[in-house]
């Protein structure tokens, strides 16, 4: 009986946009962290993509504001008025780029942004454009509205830095649009500004448009800010959209608030989207993300500090590991380490790589081939220096023990 039940259920079928979703390689890694961890084994976690900073507190503040005034409703569905005024000047004062209430559209998160420009851009038949290594969503979402992912691949020797020549070669009639990010998840790598201009350049002679994806803008350690696609936006109004949020930046991952800029029936047509998926982004985040924006910005100084501190303590003891390469990354908080030469029969892969430095140094990463790069691990410095000193110093034993093992 039971067992005629089961496959009554099983029977129902999932879509085939679900089918086609990748399951994440890092799934199985992430699980088996969780597994050691509920165990009791001191694992370090260098997975975790999130600031290990807590909100800072006017920030907390102005969302207990929100609450005890009972702005606890619904808003207008692509964000409050004030909250758009706020994004719309932070980019006029940095960017000189002038941006209409209706060229802006608020989001639960810049994941939001970015699916929304996904649903309301793509179809089947379409490709996209997307250089690996990239941030696992991208391809995901492509797919989840029904067009290809076509990757180009950004080597290391170009220290995993875009240039607007290796995409060219890509493009087709078929091609929509590119994604480009900068600073990169899960490189680091920043698109100088000469580059970003070309690209845009070609996105506009190509009719293509350019989606640039400036979540980790604030985290540049060379200069002040990467430099922002909106920068092209008095040139290049059809072909550019910019998403960026407070997550990283300020900390609030979990407020979930981002935004998404460009031309106004793009933002339209995302803003109708999501008036039948979500609805506005949490009324209290969005008050929140407006003191993030309007109020002292020390905060962010001081986690960018701290952040380059990190890096550079971090990235001179991971060279110490014979044998990793691994370039001074000039954004985000990530390294994106060559780990090929311990490769070999016994740890075939990215995702071997990371299931034995769980294993045999407690140590957390994520493996390449989760951002479409084989022959890489990700790891994340947003955690502290005592747990990057004593990650890398066990990984680094590991290492040394798996020449053994490959040789
Ligand atoms: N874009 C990139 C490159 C990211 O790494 C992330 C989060 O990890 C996001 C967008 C999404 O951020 P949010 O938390 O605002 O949705």
């Amino acid at each position: 009986m039971s067992e005629a039940k089961t496959e009554q259920s099983s029977a129902i079928k999932l879509s085939r946009r679900v089918q086609n979703l990748e399951i994440s390689p890092t799934t199985a890694v992430m699980q088996e962290a969780n597994r050691l961890k509920r165990e009791g084994v001191e694992v370090i976690d260098f997975g975790p993509g999130e600031p290990d900073f807590a909100t800072p507190e006017n920030i907390k503040q102005a969302g207990h504001r929100a609450i005890d005034q009972n702005f606890t409703k619904y808003t207008e569905v692509a964000g409050i008025p004030a909250l758009k005024q706020a994004v719309a000047d932070r980019y006029r004062q940095r960017w000189g780029a002038e941006f209409q209430s209706s060229e802006i559209i608020l989001c639960a998160g810049g994941k939001q942004a970015l699916f929304n420009l996904a649903l309301a851009l793509f179809e089947p038949g379409d490709e996209v454009v997307i250089p690996a290594p990239y941030w696992v969503t991208f391809p995901e979402q492509v797919r989840l509205a029904g067009a290809r992912p076509v990757f180009v691949d950004v080597p290391e020797r170009e220290r995993f830095i875009l240039k607007a020549d290796m995409i060219q070669p890509a493009l087709t009639e078929s091609t929509r649009a590119v994604i480009i990010c900068s600073p990169n998840n899960p490189t680091g790598a920043v698109i100088p500004e000469a580059e970003i201009r070309k690209l845009a350049e070609l996105a506009r002679s190509r009719n293509l448009m350019l989606i640039s994806d400036e979540t980790y803008e604030r985290f540049c350690y060379r200069g002040d800010q990467a430099f922002s696609a909106a920068a092209l936006w008095n040139e290049a109004r059809e072909n550019v959209m910019v998403v960026s949020a407070v997550s990283k930046t300020y900390s609030m991952t979990g407020w979930r608030l981002g935004y998404a800029l460009g031309p106004k029936a793009e933002i339209s047509a995302a803003a109708n989207i999501q008036s039948h998926a979500t609805s506005n982004p949490v009324s209290i985040s969005q008050m929140a993300a407006l003191e993030a924006l309007m109020g002292d910005q020390n905060s962010v100084q001081q986690m960018k500090s701290e952040y380059r501190k990190r890096r550079d303590f971090a990235h001179a003891e991971l060279l110490k590991i014979p044998g990793i390469t691994c370039d001074l990354p000039d954004g985000a908080f990530y390294f994106f380490p060559n780990v090929r030469k311990f490769l070999g029969p016994r740890i075939p892969d990215s995702v071997a790589m990371a299931k034995f430095l769980l294993q045999q140094a407690r140590v957390a990463v994520v493996p390449g081939s989760a951002f479409g790069a084989e022959g890489y691990v990700r790891i994340s410095y947003a955690t502290s220096i005592e747990n990057l000193a004593e990650g890398i110093r066990r990984m680094g034993e590991a290492l040394s023990n798996s020449l053994t093992l490959t040789a």
